[in-house]
């Protein structure tokens, strides 16, 4: 149940709605708008209902949600859209933001490298994973704290924010030293005490659509994360299975209207993993930005000939400059403004 405060009503009148909501043991969630309160009710509707709020001081009026995800949901923010600030870079609103970077971390000179160029072309933010879902375990897992050690001097160095994923929740205290955004990869959407452990971390989380996942999955998901009081989620669309072998998935790019009708939560897009091919990635980027999508996280590498993981769909860094260009430009007609500090 949501309970949409009045235009005006005062911290006390906000209080004393919490204060019954939890007295019938239902959480509550705030949302604080420029203009109005939503509290989220979440637990058995019907105490909440019992409680009859809708004649309490302050209460505007009372909203049953009807999808099983509620603080995800578009009515929890009343149409407000969910903006993340992580050091200045916005995303989400009229903001878009460019992630970039290595696929993985492989090694100081490889990890600075991409990061300055992408630092100096308007990324937002920089990407690269320092533990790797591979889905073989014979291929390299990842630097591990070293890698997160690298790409700590890239963020001294450039002052780019880190996007950098955890697998296991033992890892969170190394990832928590050194990220600025947790991604939770693909394989892990429904890995759900991760997501409650990273959602208790309070740092924002880059959750990736599962290969197979729909999005009401999707979006329960994110409900993880946000129900352990982490308001900042960027859901992340990057291809699902389908029986199209052409390419490596294929971009559901309808996910991002979509989205965006059933959530306030911002949607990034990874048009790299979809592809599979570099020459494919700048077209499906563009086309992410005419969508709307708030950002796009994309594989960046200085020797992609020579990289670890992922080489076929990494963007040269000598192309980085024109295709970053090229996607400001739409994301300029698409009516947003692109971040960086
Ligand atoms: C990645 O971002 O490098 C990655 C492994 O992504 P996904 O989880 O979407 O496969
Ligand atoms: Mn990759």
């Amino acid at each position: 149940m949501m309970i949409v405060m009045k235009e005006g009503a005062t911290d006390e009148q906000v209080d004393a709605v919490v204060k019954r909501v939890e007295s019938v043991g239902c959480s509550a969630h705030l949302s604080r708008g420029e203009l109005l309160t939503v509290i989220g009710a979440i637990g058995d509707r019907d105490r909440v209902a019992g409680l009859g709020l809708e004649g309490a001081p302050g209460v505007d009026h009372l909203v049953p949600i009807l999808k099983p995800y509620k603080l995800a949901s578009a009515q929890f923010r009343k149409g407000e859209r969910t903006v993340i600030d992580v050091d200045g870079r916005r995303l989400g609103g009229e903001s878009f933001a460019l992630i970039a970077g290595p696929c993985t971390v492989e090694g100081r000179e490889q990890t600075l490298e991409v990061a300055r160029c992408v630092a100096e072309n308007g990324a937002a933010m920089l990407r690269g994973g320092a533990y790797k879902p591979r889905t073989s375990p014979y291929s390299f897992q990842g630097l591990g704290v070293e890698g997160l050690r690298l790409l700590q001097e890239a963020k001294e160095e450039t002052g780019l924010p880190i996007v950098t994923e955890v697998m296991d929740a033992r890892d969170i205290p190394d990832v928590v030293e050194v990220a600025d955004v947790i991604q939770i990869g693909a394989r892990n959407m429904q890995n759900y005490p991760l997501l409650s452990e990273v959602g208790r971390t309070g740092i924002p989380v880059l959750l990736k659509r599962g290969l197979a996942a729909t999005l009401d999955e999707l979006l329960m998901a994110a409900e993880y994360v946000l129900k352990e009081g982490n308001p900042n989620v960027m859901l992340c669309e990057r291809g699902i299975r389908t029986f199209e072998t052409a390419y490596r998935f294929t971009l559901d790019l309808l996910a991002v209207p979509a989205l965006k009708e059933l959530t306030h939560l911002p949607i990034v897009v990874d048009p790299s993993h979809a592809a599979g091919r570099r020459d494919w990635v700048a077209p499906m980027s563009l086309a992410a930005a005419a969508a709307g999508a708030d950002g796009i996280i994309v594989e960046v590498h200085n020797e992609p000939d020579e990289a670890i993981c992922d080489g076929p769909q990494a963007i040269a860094t000598e192309r980085f400059a024109e295709y970053a260009e090229q996607l400001r430009h739409v994301v300029e007609v698409a009516g947003k403004e692109v971040s960086t500090v």
